[in-house]
């Protein structure tokens, strides 16, 4: 068509090979939980993805890495699909685009959603991998990883290792089902420790809590799996047909009625200045947590709210991830080998 701006033959060699290394990456990070480079490398390559698609839309591919959320089921898993999809998160990586977001998701908001007050629900992005919890009738039947979003790995024997995540719900009012989504994770001092017994038991060490989190949750041998220090903490819900909250923060409070454990970070704010000084606090705060965490979650706290915003194919419109600035690149390239 006239106009059409045809791109470089370097501009289409640069994509490709962009595509070629964020899936090969993904796939050690994902499938491996071996990552191949840094969190800092993979994010400013996958902007460059980004950037070269904006700028040249007619080169964005069906199955661009960008379409879709980045996990791919591992052939030592069964497949389950999710009874409701699993997202990722837009990522911003400075304050100024953060606003911008904000702004923009509270403009859309006012207008598709009139009646709603916004409030932001502030948590912080725990440095984990996601699991899907499926309880019917007040039971846990079955845990999955995230995978492509539709379908994830069935770690159900896993996760019934994980001592804070309760087999049988209790106190009364939860759905018929209802299925929980939160964050497996190693808490700092238990990775330490591991690790410590490690080097005295003349073993390699684990590189770090997220990959050691993955790697432990997606063992083949659940008796491996339970000798690993794992918790979770809850950060969503999929799921839920006749559950009466309004609002996440409630819901929240609700599962941690029926014994699930929910993250003592979580703040309600009302305005945009808020989620600003939640982000200032806690990057003070951050290496004093129970967990590691790369950066914060905004989320509109509302489910009417949520549910006039939607998703596009790969995350919640009504949910952003604001990253801290990297600090410990060489650190990380250099302990990347993990032992899992
Ligand atoms: P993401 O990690 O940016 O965000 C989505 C995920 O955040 C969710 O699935 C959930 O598991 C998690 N999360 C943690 N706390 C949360 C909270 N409070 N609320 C909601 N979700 C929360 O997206 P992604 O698609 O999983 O992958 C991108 C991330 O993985 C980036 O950080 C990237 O650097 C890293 N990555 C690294 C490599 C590598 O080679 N080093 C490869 C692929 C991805």
């Amino acid at each position: 068509p006239a106009g059409e701006v045809i791109p470089s033959e370097p501009v289409r060699d640069e994509y490709e090979q962009l595509v070629d290394d964020v899936r090969r990456y993904r796939f050690a990070y994902y499938n491996e939980d071996q990552p191949l480079v840094s969190d800092a490398e993979f994010d400013e390559l996958y902007r460059r993805l980004e950037e070269l698609e904006q700028l040249h839309p007619e080169i964005v591919a069906n199955d661009s890495p960008t379409q879709e959320v980045g996990g791919e089921v591992s052939a030592a898993f069964a497949p389950v699909d999710h009874p409701s999809r699993m997202y990722s998160l837009e990522d911003v990586f400075s304050l100024e685009e953060l606003r911008a977001w904000l702004e923009k998701a509270a403009a859309n908001a006012a207008v598709q959603a009139p009646a709603e007050e916004l409030r932001w629900l502030c948590e912080v992005k725990i440095d984990g991998l996601a699991v899907n919890l499926l309880y019917r009738d007040g039971k846990l039947v079955r845990a999955a990883t995230r995978g492509d979003g539709t379908t994830g790995e069935d770690v159900t024997h896993n996760v019934l290792t994980i001592r804070s995540i309760p087999r049988e719900l209790s106190g009364s009012g939860w759905p018929t089902e209802v299925e929980i989504r939160g964050e497996v994770f190693i808490p700092s001092q238990a990775f330490h420790e591991f690790n410590r017994a490690l080097v005295e038991a003349g073993k390699a060490q684990l590189a770090n809590p997220r990959n050691a989190a993955a790697g432990s949750l997606r063992q083949k041998d659940p008796a491996e799996t339970a000798k690993r220090p794992l918790e979770m903490y809850v950060h969503g819900i999929g799921a839920r047909e006749g559950l009466s909250a309004a609002s996440q923060a409630e819901t929240y409070g609700l599962l941690e009625g029926w014994g699930l454990p929910v993250s003592p970070y979580t703040r309600v704010v009302e305005t945009l200045e808020g989620v600003l000084g939640y982000i200032g606090e806690y990057e003070g705060r951050r290496h004093g947590l129970i967990h590691e965490i790369d950066g914060i979650v905004a989320k509109a706290d509302s489910f009417a709210i949520q549910r006039a915003l939607g998703y596009t194919s790969r995350v919640p419109r009504w949910s952003v991830a604001y990253k801290y600035p990297p600090e410990e690149v060489h650190t990380r390239l250099l302990d990347i080998r993990v032992n899992v």
